[in-house]
């Protein structure tokens, strides 16, 4: 991974038509069934080598709403075979866990920030514009 959207979605559909790697799908698409958008954490890059920062949660007008997750990696490889947070897709009945195949993360990110809820997006300072 990667990116986790939590409770706070409000299915705006934003986040959906600006990742670049069409990682994210909607409520209705949901395949843990948890009514809110769903980040599909074995396609999500961070958007590294595409774009500064994570295009989700750039846009996403709910803020706080996308946080960090643990890096896509072979390390993090049960935290996401847990089936109560994530369903991997598979592949020949392999899921496609980061055992099959890692995914680029921000390295820049530190462990330390990631799966806390650590918000993705700032909220903005007090006397910022825009
Ligand atoms: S961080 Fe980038 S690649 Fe990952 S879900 Fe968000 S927009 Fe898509
Ligand atoms: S942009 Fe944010 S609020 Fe809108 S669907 Fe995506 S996660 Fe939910």
């Amino acid at each position: 991974m990667a990116v986790i959207i939590n409770d706070t979605c409000i299915t705006c559909d934003a986040c959906l038509q600006n990742c670049p790697v069409e990682a994210i799908v909607d409520d209705g698409n949901n395949p843990t069934g948890n009514p809110r958008y769903y980040v599909q954490p074995e396609k999500c890059v961070e958007c590294v080598g595409i774009f500064d920062d994570p295009q989700c949660a750039a846009i996403c007008p709910s803020i706080g709403c996308i946080t960090w997750d643990m890096p896509f990696t072979k390390e993090f490889d049960a935290h996401f075979l847990n089936a109560e947070i994530y369903k991997l897709g598979s592949k020949n009945g392999i899921a496609r866990s980061p055992a099959y195949k890692e995914k680029k993360f921000r390295e820049d990110i530190p462990l330390t920030k990631r799966g806390i809820g650590e918000k993705v997006q700032e909220e903005p300072q007090e006397g910022e514009v825009g």
